[in-house]
């Protein structure tokens, strides 16, 4: 199969629009499921999902029906009234998260900055912190959204430089390094923010004795574990968390991306009420945060995600992904770092770098996004078909030259 990207609408808006992202040359026009279709007809098998807010896929039927019909009948109030999609919602995110209440708001980044700001007045009202000291402990590699306080402990020089002065409170250590995180707790300490998986940092999973280790720190310590699974959560890696591997329960969860069904920004910060409930009247809140379309939206994916059945999907689609990427190092790919149907593939340089696979990948039909240069991140749809996903691995084989 060969492909003629489309070239005049991505010129027009390499012209007219900042260049704050360095899109492969393919305009999309629809999508359904696995696939997208570009403006001249040409079709190509998704491999990236959105970054994961694509978990079911492209116009997934249901979430489609229950948006539609959600328009038809109300889409705003603002918080200042209570609609009647709301309470719902909230009530099934926090059954499936086991926590006794939601805080909804629109984008990830978001999410991770209420969490941030729930952790210091916990930290001050509960823990009892001197005031102003509160210190959150943060990890190397991490990624967690694009907001000034957020990208001020990024070690990304492309995402922290530049955009100073940053807001102090935060301390890096390495991730996955456990005795690191014990020796930054201090007094001042309220939380432990970390990804579970590190998505944009390559697919990088921690030692196994991690999560656990930074749970069993964080009880002893008095100290909040905050995990933002907004990308390695509901069901990218075969569970509905990403801490469900080790069986580990963080005190919030910041949740984002697949929440809003690949049609509406969602994104939720979830605990119980020793936590979120610090937060009283006009302390915190969003226009946006929680409106109709969001939360009936979220509630259907809430419902998909607690029959388990793309949890299951995942783990079986997994084993398939995980195989075939294995057997290609050696040939092209220097290592390979699977979880469900989630993978970092380490490029050898040899081969080009990960824009030079993933360009001709495209030509091929497929379409993923490198990160760091040498690493592809695959996160298929869970509702990509096996042949689907042999094929589009298929692909990638023979770009690498493992084929
Ligand atoms: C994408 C992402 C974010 C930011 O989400 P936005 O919706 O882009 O603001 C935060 N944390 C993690 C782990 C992410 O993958």
């Amino acid at each position: 199969m060969t492909v003629t990207p489309t070239r005049t609408p991505y010129q027009l808006a390499e012209e007219r629009t900042a260049h704050n992202y360095h899109p492969l040359p393919v305009v999309v026009e629809h999508a359904e499921g696995a696939w997208m279709t570009d403006v001249e007809g040409n079709r190509f098998l998704d491999l990236l999902a959105g970054y994961s807010a694509l978990n079911f896929g492209h116009s997934h039927p249901e979430l489609l029906r229950v948006a539609h019909e959600q328009l038809d009948r109300l889409t705003l109030t603002s918080r200042a009234f209570v609609h009647d999609r709301f309470a719902d919602f909230c009530a099934a995110l926090g059954d499936l998260a086991g926590k006794d209440l939601v805080l909804p708001m629109n984008t990830g980044a978001e999410a991770v900055e209420t969490a941030i700001k729930v952790a210091r007045k916990w930290g001050y009202e509960v823990k009892g912190v001197t005031p102003g000291q509160a210190k959150i402990i943060v990890m190397t590699g991490n990624f967690h959204g694009r907001t000034t306080t957020v990208v001020g402990f990024s070690d990304d020089p492309d995402a922290h430089n530049g955009f100073g002065p940053f807001a102090p409170g935060f301390e890096a250590v390495p991730y996955g390094d456990l005795a690191a995180v014990e020796a930054a707790i201090d007094e001042n300490t309220v939380a432990v923010l970390l990804e579970p998986i590190q998505g944009e940092g390559g697919v990088v999973i921690p030692p196994d004795d991690f999560l656990p280790g930074v749970r069993e720190l964080c009880t002893r310590h008095n100290v909040l574990m905050a995990a933002d699974e907004i990308q390695a959560g509901l069901g990218r890696t075969g569970r509905t968390f990403a801490c469900d591997h080790h069986d580990v329960v963080p005190d919030l969860y910041i949740l984002g991306k697949a929440l809003g069904g690949g049609i509406v920004p969602v994104s939720a910060v979830v605990a119980d009420r020793e936590v979120l409930g610090v937060l009283r009247p006009g302390q915190h809140g969003s226009t946006f945060g929680g409106n109709p379309l969001a939360c009936a939206v979220g509630h259907a994916v809430v419902t998909m995600l607690a029959t388990g059945e793309h949890q299951r999907r995942a783990t079986e689609l997994g084993v398939v992904l995980r195989e075939r990427l294995e057997a290609m190092v050696g040939h092209g790919v220097l290592a390979v770092r699977t979880r469900g149907l989630w993978a970092g593939i380490d490029i050898d340089p040899t081969v080009g770098t990960g824009r030079d696979v993933c360009e001709a990948l495209m030509a091929r039909g497929v379409l993923a996004k490198d990160t760091h240069g040498s690493t592809i991140r695959l996160a298929p749809p869970l509702v990509i078909s096996e042949e689907d996903l042999r094929w589009g691995l298929d692909q990638l084989a023979a770009v690498v030259g493992a084929a």
